[in-house]
């Protein structure tokens, strides 16, 4: 680009948010180096400055906006630097307007649905003088042959649907991702066969609600076919996929889950809340009586099954017995780790509307107690998981200690060398830190 002379010139991203938004990240990195720019990890060495920004919770959006006011001064040193925001929080109109009248040195502003014409945008407002805002609604489009920067050497994100139809009350991601749309099983095919290619050894399928993947396609696939399929591409390598709606979890795809071997036994099945009237309000389409079943099935289909959640606590006029139906659940359940989040109403959803009668200090009393409650479940797991062995997927190391994940998806740490990264080694597990194991190489076996 003429305006950077001869020089390559850089650029700086930063993402927010769940891994759909990392994934798109790599591929904005992608687009980057595909138009000769180099990509750098210090905002004063940067020509551009993108924020893929995150909009699920209220304190996300208020680390961007910190984010881009630290910008002000280097704008002012630094006049030619062109700063980019894209992602969630752009699909939202009261955002943009707040961006346009405070933040007047932010250059361009684009739409999750934007990123096939982010090279376009990008050239249009570095050769231009105006700012440029392009956030229509989200499209209805699933755009492929885009190029990937993958930021890991260990484990790929694979998106294999975009969007979501659930329209949960509190959640604003129906709004900003727009409809959901799945990749047609032949691309998601392709992409998986890359990634085996280039020697991941973890795959991580990706989508709002990974359960109802097809439902938008014209064949009619299922997410237990595209399991079984990737489980059949050759190759030593672990499948993961997030999130799965208990609303769409079959028992087809529990037994696909449990048939495949390189499918880890492990699920992440957000609950939300064990409260039926909480559920109804959040407009999940299940009970916590379904959740059970279903949970049920799992355990007694998936040998050493592994479970995650996540969990709202202070979701409009949530009471307490609302919540101590989840701290019930959440002890039936046992699950190996949880993420928990404290309700924040979101612009434009149902919920945002409800009487909230319930302190915060209240609501944050109910949070702590549930840390509590799980810290003592996962001791307890991790205590019971001493003395054995398991594969573990060594991912990194840190302070001269190496450090992996276990199938179902507990850290494991370890001493040895650093070849082993990126190895399946077998490791057992001599004592327990709350959530997290202590472990040695058992010699000679992988
Ligand atoms: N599609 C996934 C979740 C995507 S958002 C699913 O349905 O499980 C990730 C998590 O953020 C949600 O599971 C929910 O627990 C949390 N979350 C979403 N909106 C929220 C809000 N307004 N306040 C607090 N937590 C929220
Ligand atoms: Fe949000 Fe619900 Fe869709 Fe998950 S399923 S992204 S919580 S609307």
């Amino acid at each position: 680009m003429h305006r950077f002379g001869d020089r390559r010139p850089k650029a700086f991203v930063k993402t927010y948010g769940c891994q759909q938004n990392v994934s798109d990240g790599e591929k904005l990195k992608g687009l980057f180096v595909q138009m000769g720019f180099e990509l750098c990890d210090q905002k004063q060495d940067a020509d551009v400055i993108l924020f893929n920004t995150c909009a699920v919770r209220e304190n996300a959006e208020v680390r961007v906006f910190g984010n881009i006011g630290q910008l002000k001064a280097l704008k002012e040193k630094k006049p030619a630097l062109l700063i980019v925001l894209c992602g969630c929080m752009t699909q939202q109109e009261h955002i943009v307007d707040k961006v346009y009248k405070s933040y007047p040195y932010v250059g361009l502003v684009f739409g999750t649905s934007r990123m096939k014409q982010f090279p376009e945008l990008l050239y249009r407002a570095l050769s231009g003088r105006k700012r440029l805002i392009d956030t229509d609604k989200p499209g209805d489009d699933v755009q492929e042959d885009i190029p990937i920067q993958r930021d890991g050497e260990i484990k790929a994100w694979l998106p294999i649907m975009y969007g979501c139809d659930n329209f949960c009350s509190y959640c604003v991601v129906p709004y900003v991702r727009g409809r959901e749309r799945s990749r047609a099983f032949d691309d998601v095919m392709k992409e998986a066969s890359e990634i085996v290619r280039a020697g991941y050894q973890e795959m991580m399928l990706l989508g709002q609600n990974v359960n109802s993947y097809g439902k938008t396609l014209p064949g009619g696939s299922t997410f237990a076919q595209l399991l079984r399929s990737i489980n059949d591409l050759e190759g030593d390598f672990r499948i993961r996929f997030m999130t799965s709606h208990p609303k769409d979890a079959t028992k087809e795809l529990i037994d696909a889950i449990a048939a495949c071997e390189k499918v880890c036994n492990h699920i992440h099945l957000p609950v939300q809340s064990g409260s039926n009237r909480i559920l109804k309000q959040m407009n999940r389409g299940y009970t916590r009586e379904d959740y059970l079943e279903l949970v049920a099935y799992a355990k007694q289909t998936i040998p050493n099954l592994s479970l995650t959640s996540d969990i709202i606590v202070g979701f409009p006029g949530e009471t307490e017995t609302d919540f101590l139906d989840t701290l019930d659940l959440i002890k039936q359940i046992e699950y190996t780790s949880l993420y928990t989040f404290l309700y924040s109403p979101r612009k434009g959803t149902p919920a945002e509307k409800m009487d909230d009668p319930v302190p915060a200090e209240e609501k944050s009393r109910r949070f702590q107690q549930m840390l509590k409650v799980q810290e003592e479940i996962a001791a307890k797991r991790t205590a019971q998981m001493v003395g054995q062995t398991y594969r573990v997927l060594v991912e990194e190391e840190q302070n001269g200690v190496l450090s992996g994940r276990t199938e179902g998806n507990v850290i494991i740490t370890f001493k040895g060398s650093t070849e082993l990264i990126g190895t399946f080694t077998q490791i057992e597990a001599v004592s327990a830190t709350n959530w997290m194991l202590k472990g040695k190489i058992i010699n000679g076996t992988h």
